[in-house]
């Protein structure tokens, strides 16, 4: 675990054929015996793992974002990212890492030495059109007993001291129990749907993060000798990867489009710098996603990107986008063309 390219890793889930809206669809991916190639008509890409239809939301967990939190509990920050085009699967496989999570998070607490205590707590937020809101802002208690008002008030980031980027005024929660964190994750969503009229397309078009910040004091029974470590979980949800222009895109649509490009592409940028031994510049500033996540991306922090995609031929272009995004991500180099027919 000291390599530069095993800090980022890389995997994609394959979702079933959708039985009302495409049973009638060509089935074009398949997954190779080695457990890591997604094979489409003449193309393969080899990734760090490959999840197909049949895995459930246990195995994409033990198998790849387990690591990250297990990770994150020893002190590290840890990024998961779903990428991929809308309807292959991003929110779903996020919510069940989410679920996941929670339990294990809670049940590694409860399992700890008795001099050990834990501090968590929770923030949730979107990031539309380059503007940050809060999904939790009048929730009752932040942890500066302050209540942020409910509306669609945009966030700014600050600088602090030390350098690093911080949201102002976005809700943070102390929580005690799986189900603190899950009551903040429901209430989210619905902030989510309440800020929207047309709840679908905007949702599509906007990253959410839902961030868990774990305090552990060690050796807590002698507050002389103790010492704090921090790690925080970042779980996010991107825009859909679509291109939006291909549907005759204009105005609103297209400065969305333009802004959603823009931060898939800075992420890419970033993540491929990470995993490039040559690479001497990262570039964080060009979007408002990667300068958040720039204390979590790279240095000893951990990040997975699951790219989702689904099975039809029909999708086999925005497929192969998907695949091509995430192998730029870690610089792999995949074979274009193993045969002609
Ligand atoms: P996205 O967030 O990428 O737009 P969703 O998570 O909303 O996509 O998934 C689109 C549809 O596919 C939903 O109806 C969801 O329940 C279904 N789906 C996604 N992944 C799976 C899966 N692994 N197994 C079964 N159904 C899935």
């Amino acid at each position: 675990m000291s390599s530069k390219e095993d800090n980022v890793r890389v995997v994609v889930r394959c979702r079933p054929l959708l039985p009302d809206l495409e049973s009638n669809e060509e089935i074009i991916a398949k997954i190779r015996n080695d457990g890591q190639t997604l094979q489409l008509t003449n193309r393969q890409f080899t990734f760090d793992r490959v999840f197909g239809a049949e895995s459930t939301e246990n195995d994409v967990y033990t198998k790849a974002a387990k690591h990250i939190v297990d990770c994150v509990l020893q002190g590290y920050n840890g990024t998961i990212f779903a990428y991929g085009q809308t309807g292959t699967g991003k929110t779903h496989t996020a919510s069940g890492i989410m679920q996941h999570s929670f339990e294990h998070i809670f049940d590694h607490i409860s399992r700890s030495k008795n001099n050990q205590k834990f501090l968590v707590r929770a923030s949730y937020y979107e990031i539309y059109n380059e503007e940050i809101r809060d999904l939790l802002a009048g929730n009752k208690k932040t942890n500066n007993g302050k209540k942020n008002e409910r509306g669609n008030k945009t966030l700014e980031l600050k600088e602090n001291s030390d350098g690093k980027i911080v949201i102002k005024d976005l809700s943070n929660f102390i929580v005690n129990n799986v189900n603190d964190l899950k009551k903040l994750k429901e209430s989210g969503d619905k902030h989510r749907q309440f800020g929207s009229t047309k709840m679908n397309q905007r949702s599509s078009r906007s990253h959410t993060i839902f961030t868990i910040t774990i305090e552990t004091e060690i050796g807590a029974d002698n507050p002389d000798t103790s010492v704090v470590r921090v790690g925080k979980f970042h779980l996010i949800d991107l825009a859909g990867s679509e291109r939006q222009t291909k549907t005759g895109t204009t105005g609103i649509r297209l400065k969305e489009a333009a802004k959603i490009n823009l931060s898939l592409t800075s992420l890419s940028l970033v993540i491929a710098a990470l995993t490039d031994p040559k690479a001497t510049f990262v570039p964080y500033r060009n979007s408002k996603l990667t300068r958040i996540l720039s204390d979590s991306l790279g240095g000893n922090s951990k990040t997975l990107l699951i790219a989702c995609v689904g099975p039809a031929k029909v999708n086999l272009e925005e497929t192969i986008s998907t695949l091509r995004f995430a192998s730029t991500t870690k610089n792999i180099k995949n074979k274009p063309i193993i045969n002609e027919d």
